[in-house]
């Protein structure tokens, strides 16, 4: 377990000072930093930019990409790992095989780490607006219109909250596995409703593609982790796979964590415009192996329960965006995303650097 010292290191309050600690970190190993900023800003009037890293070899052809902060507030600990994971690579406790590099795509949604929301400037959640080319922006799950009223109200009236009980009589009628899937499989309808997946693709995902499609050309075969919070056991990664993978063989790999992206057999659910697809649909002619390491934090009702709160506060309370930063809702939001316990961190950081150790040895076979 990595000590205390560590765990301050890596863990930042802020997304200027997260930023701040990989530029550090990056200066130390003599690695040059490409940033590609937004057009939107943070609190501070600062610039918001997903930052890139790249460790080994610029022509390798085989690649462990890391990415974090989709999901913006969940920035926090994907930060933490990114840092920890280059401090294991400069001190040479993680030795990358021969024709191989690690690329860190630091804070994918930099707009909802520094405003503390896991959606972006556009209310878009980003692990739904990677649609594939030619897919419309268009369309929302079977169930969804029927927990819409649930999920979204419209004002800040209080009524009387029912919320726990009533999230527990529709699961219960729609089976919970149901349910999970209407919330959670993405929706291309409600801008202002829970899992919009964007209108277009965003500027964030623009970014993104480009860079993958100026830094990606010499790469054969990635190992992509990308770095999540919020569902399963708490401390605990789960790695979520899409459904046509070979489990087995990944298994084998991985270890028992392993878990397709199937609501039935996990934490999970399937997806549309999940970011992992997309690249891949538009990088079709790599061989990729697509890992979401998702720790778990607080359970499923309670942290919907919480989506509900703050975007119910951000679309209808008309409060100014520092008030909205400065809301309790955001704070929970932080705390649901990124514990402060520090045996919860200490495990994240424990696993994020695990999983590296796992991918190199899967891309040292031949
Ligand atoms: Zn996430």
């Amino acid at each position: 377990m990595p000590e205390d010292a560590e765990v301050h290191r890596c863990f930042a309050t802020e997304y200027v000072t997260a930023r701040q600690r990989l530029l550090d970190q990056a200066e130390k190993m003599e690695l040059e930093v490409e940033s590609i900023p937004i057009t939107e800003k943070g609190p501070h009037e600062e610039t918001l930019s997903t930052d890139y890293l790249w460790f080994g070899p610029k022509d390798a052809t085989k690649l462990i990409l890391h990415t974090s902060g989709v999901h913006g507030v969940e920035g926090f600990p994907g930060s933490a790992a990114a840092i920890h994971i280059l401090a294991a690579l400069k001190k040479k406790e993680m030795v990358l095989p021969d024709d191989c590099a690690i690329a860190f795509a630091h804070i994918i949604n930099p707009w909802g780490m520094a405003w503390l929301r896991r959606v972006n400037e556009d209310n878009a959640d980003l692990n739904r607006n990677f649609l594939p080319p030619g897919e419309e922006y268009e369309g929302e799950p079977e169930n969804y219109a029927k927990l819409d009223h649930l999920l979204n109200p419209t004002s800040m009236q209080k009524g009387r909250e029912y919320y726990t009980i009533r999230a527990a009589w529709h699961s219960f009628r729609l089976g919970f596995a149901n349910a999970k899937q209407a919330v959670q499989e993405g929706q291309y309808t409600r801008p202002k409703s829970l899992q919009f997946g964007g209108s277009e693709l965003t500027e964030s995902s623009q970014n993104f593609i480009a860079w993958c499609e100026r830094n990606l050309t010499n790469v054969e075969r990635v190992v992509w982790i990308d770095f999540h919070t919020g569902l399963g056991p708490f401390g605990v990664d789960s790695l979520l796979v899409g459904e046509n993978v070979n489990e087995a063989a990944l298994k084998q790999r991985y270890g028992a964590r392993i878990q397709p992206l199937d609501p039935k057999k996990g934490v999970a659910y399937k997806i549309r415009g999940g970011i992992q697809a997309g690249i891949e649909a538009r990088f079709p002619d790599k061989e990729w192996t697509s890992i979401t390491q998702e720790f778990g934090t607080i359970k499923p009702i309670p942290l919907l329960r919480l989506a509900r709160a703050e975007n119910r506060l951000t679309q209808w309370s008309g409060k100014p965006p520092l008030r909205l930063l400065g809301s309790t809702e955001r704070r929970e939001m932080l705390d649901a995303f990124n514990p402060r316990s520090l045996k919860w961190r200490k495990m994240i950081l424990e696993r994020s650097r695990a999983i590296i150790v796992d991918a190199i040895a899967h891309l040292s076979e031949e």
